[in-house]
């Protein structure tokens, strides 16, 4: 999994520094989601600051993407590709991705006529997944 992450970065980013590259390495030893405390806080040789902005350029060049969680907590995980939204499991966490997303069409709606420019919308999906009594049909 490090090398399939590498890869993706070695794509977009070229040569990371050394300190980048143990965040990265830190990134792909993830399982689900996470936040950036947790992972600052797993490596303490590395300052916060660095784990910060190496999350930013991860999530920039698509490899991240981050998830708001219904507590508020700001968590990353491995993204998928292209535009797309996330569901939410409030009981156990899991995410999973959907994409076909239509907001955009409705948000240049809303801002029709509005001295606005529209360049992004963020949406997130609360329920229950079908381990946790979701019902799926
Ligand atoms: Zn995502
Ligand atoms: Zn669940
Ligand atoms: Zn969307």
């Amino acid at each position: 999994m490090p090398s399939l992450i590498a890869a993706r970065l070695a794509a977009r980013l070229g040569r990371l520094t050394a300190s980048r590259r143990v965040v990265v390495a830190a990134v792909a030893r993830q399982r689900g989601h996470f936040t950036a405390e947790a992972l600052a806080a797993g490596l303490p040789i590395v300052g916060r600051a660095t784990v910060y902005r190496t999350l930013k350029l991860l999530t920039e060049a698509g490899v991240l993407c981050r998830v708001l969680m219904e507590d508020g907590s700001l968590h990353y995980r491995l993204s998928g590709p292209g535009h797309h939204h996330h569901l939410v499991c409030v009981a156990c966490g899991t995410i999973q991705d959907f994409s076909g997303c239509d907001v955009n069409g409705m948000v240049a709606q809303l801002a029709k006529g509005k001295a606005f420019t529209v360049e992004g919308h963020w949406l997130e999906v609360y329920g229950r997944c079908g381990g946790c009594g979701g019902g799926a049909s």
